[in-house]
Formats: structure tokens, sequence, C-alpha cells
């Protein structure tokens, strides 16, 4: 007998037919001698809706409110999955994110999962029951209940998966696997076979949403392997994993990411110290920074341009003009931009990668503003209208055949 935890997203349990289509691909896993365990999205678009009601009414309002709000749309998938399966006459229970034993810290809206009490969980399965359990939520040390950050659904079947030495963990959503590009913006996009823990987790923080970044960095660390799969048809999807066979691929996957602002600060004293204390501060108020651009010092001044996502731009803005170090330079920010990037472990090996794939953006008459690279990846950032564009023209140039 095996352990099988299986994740269903929004999409797939957006409406009744859904979640009957869900509640019998649990119970056929079930029936075939499994224990099951189930985690679930909210429905469709609920917790963009439920965002959207909050705005009306308090557009600042706490994360801990906010947690108190989105946790909402997951308990309404348990209960309705949960009595589905009961009405189809098979032993089952839901459990929300604290009763399933999720304790997380208590960094409001991208809470981290610090530890996990399966005990009720583990006896419901004993007693043979499935168990549904509410993704994207646990409970903190003030019992004030904590949401995971966006996607965070994915994490909560991998952090399941891993505490209760599951033999399989399947995530199951609206396309059939991972593919080279978003298969629902680029046509020819092909769906991957396997796909290394590394390389899946550069493009699902790249912007490839079909799987949650932090539920990779989890599933790396307690080495879950992961199936990403279609709920729609029951066709193999793609594995995700620590290797991989070395296919002829020069790389995995294009992707974009629109969630990007550029901050510039020209004119700044060319004295040491200066980054420090720019990304220090930044740090301290937990915002991410991604791609960094310092010009070379001249006639005493300097400039740095950076990014950062556009939630924390102004922010990061604010923190900046308070800071009396940059007192005397221009600082500008721009939320027009977009990062396209290229993901591959094949790259470490084959340096014309990075030429590739600037000569696909020029060939499209696209303006290159920033360039960052790994061993494993290649972005650049571009204008924000050129991302559809950019990322057809780079994954046309990399999986058109004659070019491998
Ligand atoms: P779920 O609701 O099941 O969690 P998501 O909407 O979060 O589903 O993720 C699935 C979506 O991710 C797909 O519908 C697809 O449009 C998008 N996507 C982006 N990049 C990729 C990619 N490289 N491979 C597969 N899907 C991708
Ligand atoms: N419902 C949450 C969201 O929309 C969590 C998830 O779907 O994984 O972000
Ligand atoms: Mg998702």
């Amino acid at each position: 007998m095996s352990l099988i935890v299986q994740k269903f997203g929004g999409s797939s349990v957006a409406n009744a037919d859904r979640v009957r289509n869900v509640a019998s691909i649990v119970t056929d896993t079930y029936k075939a001698g499994n224990d099951v365990v189930v985690v679930v999205s909210a429905q469709g678009d609920t917790t963009d809706d439920l965002i959207a009601k909050a705005k009306e009414l308090n557009d600042k309002a706490s994360k801990r409110e906010m947690d108190m709000l989105m946790s909402a749309g997951e308990q309404i998938s348990i209960a309705l999955l949960a009595m589905t399966i009961e009405k189809m006459g098979f032993p089952v229970v839901s459990m929300l994110g604290w009763q399933a034993g999720f304790i997380t810290n208590s960094v409001y809206s991208s809470a981290r999962i610090k530890t996990m009490k399966t005990d009720r969980v583990s006896s419901a399965l004993d007693k043979h029951q499935i168990v549904v359990v509410a993704g994207f939520q646990g409970i903190n040390k003030y019992d004030d209940i904590t949401t995971l950050g966006r996607g965070g659904s994915d994490t909560s079947a991998v952090a399941l998966a891993a505490a209760l030495h599951a033999d399989r963990c399947q995530i199951f959503t609206d396309v059939e696997g991972v593919y080279t590009a978003d298969p629902r913006k680029v046509n020819g996009a092909l769906k991957l076979k396997e796909i290394t823990y590394d390389e899946m987790l550069e493009l699902a923080t790249l912007g490839a949403q079909v799987l949650n970044n932090r539920s990779v960095e989890m599933a790396k660390k307690y080495n879950v392997e992961l199936e990403v799969l279609s709920s729609m048809k029951r066709v193999p999807g793609t594995i995700v994993k620590e290797k991989v066979k070395m296919e002829e691929m020069l790389i995995r996957g294009v992707t974009k990411d629109t969630n990007c602002a550029r901050i510039s600060l020209v004119g700044i004293d060319d004295v040491p110290g200066v980054a420090f204390k720019l990304f220090n501060q930044l740090a301290k108020k937990n915002i991410n920074v991604d791609i960094i651009l310092q010009s070379i010092g001249r006639e005493g001044s300097k400039d740095i341009t950076f990014t950062v996502s556009k939630d924390n731009a102004d922010e990061a803005v604010e923190l900046i003009k308070q800071m009396p170090y940059f007192s005397n330079c221009e600082i500008s920010c721009n939320t027009d931009v977009a990062k396209v990037s290229v993901v591959g472990a094949g790259m470490e090996s084959h340096p014309g990668a990075a030429a590739l794939m600037f000569e696909a953006l020029y060939d499209a008459g696209i303006n290159i503003k920033m360039i960052s690279t790994s061993e494993i990846k290649i972005s650049v950032l571009i204008a924000l209208e050129d991302a559809d564009k950019a990322v057809k023209a780079v994954h046309d140039r990399f999986f058109n055949t004659k070019n491998l």
C-alpha cells in the first residue's frame, strides 16, 4: 500500500462538475489500494475575488485580516470535495491547515512552515479515511491563521508529502505538465518528461506559475519527487526530481516575469559602502533585490540600477529617499518593465546560449535594458509591452530544431 498526496489547484475544483471529477480521481486512487491525502486550493478565482472585496472596504487592510479573509476560499473547497466523496460512499474527513498541523511563522500573507504536526492526519489515515486538507494556510504561535503566499497550496502539498513520507506527490493542474514555455501563450511549447529541482526552481522563481517556487525549494530539500499533471486528461505529466537524463536540450524553458520594477539611483557619491548601505536597508525590510547593475565611477559619482517586485517598488523608493546617503542623487522608478529568462542546466556546457537569446531579441527588434546570468539561467530586462513577443521569439529560436 502506498501513501499518495494529490493536490488540485483552483481551476481543477472551479465548479460542481470539476469537483466531481476530482472526487473520481481521488477515489480511483483510493480504490487501487492507496492511502490518499488531498490538498485543495480555493475554487477558480475565489482568492482574487476575496482580495477585491477587501479592497472595496480597506485598501490598506492589515495582513493579519487579509489572511483571515483569504484562507476562507480553501475552507469552502475542502468541505465541498469531502461531501462529494462522502456521497460516493467513501470514508473521508476534511481538515483546515491548523487541524492538519501546519505551524508557521508569523509573517502574515507569506508565512513559512516551521513544523508539521501530522498526528491528526495520520490517525485519520489509520482509520482508512481519505483526508482532504485546505492548502495555502497554517497557524502561528498566536493561534492566528496565516497564509503561505499566492500559489502556496503547492507548498502545502509538498510539506505534507515530506512530513508523512509519502510515496508520491502529484500536483494536478489545468495543463498537462511543465512545458518549455507557458502553453497557453506560446504555440509549439513542448511538454517536458522530466526536469531537475534546480531548473524548476529557476523557472518558477522567474515567472512560470505552474509550480510555486517555495514548493520546489521544499521538494528539493526533502527529496520529494513531484509529478505535475492534468486533472482533466489522464495522461502522464512531468516529473520534477534531483537528476534527469540529459536530453539534447540546451535550455529547458523560457519564461517571463511581469511583476518587476526598475529603480535607478543616478549621481551617487563614488565612495566605499554605498552598495552595502543601500541593499542592507532594503534587506532589513524584506525587500528582495534581483538584477543589480552599477556603472563605473566618473568624476566622483556613479549610478546603481536594480530591480524589485512591483509590489515592493513604492516602499523601496520611500526608504531610499529617507537615507541621507542618497539625498543628492536622482531616484527614478520604472514599472513598465518585464524580465524574460531562459533556464537550463545544458547551458553550463554550451557557451552559445546567451548569444542565441540576444540574437533572437535583436531580430525581433527588442531592446535589452539589463542582463543577469547564472550557471543555469540568463535573464534580460526589457519593456513590458515586448514581453510576450520576446518569449515567443526566444522560444522559437531555441526550440526550432535547426537551432539545437
Ligand atoms: P493551479 O490553479 O492548478 O495551481 P496555476 O494557474 O497556478 O494552476 O498554474 C498553471 C498555469 O501555469 C497554466 O495554466 C499555465 O498557463 C501556466 N504556466 C506558466 N508557465 C508554464 C510552463 N512553463 N508550463 C506549464 N504551465 C505554465
Ligand atoms: N488560493 C491561493 C491562491 O490563489 C493558493 C493557491 O491557489 O495555491 O493563491
Ligand atoms: Mg498554482
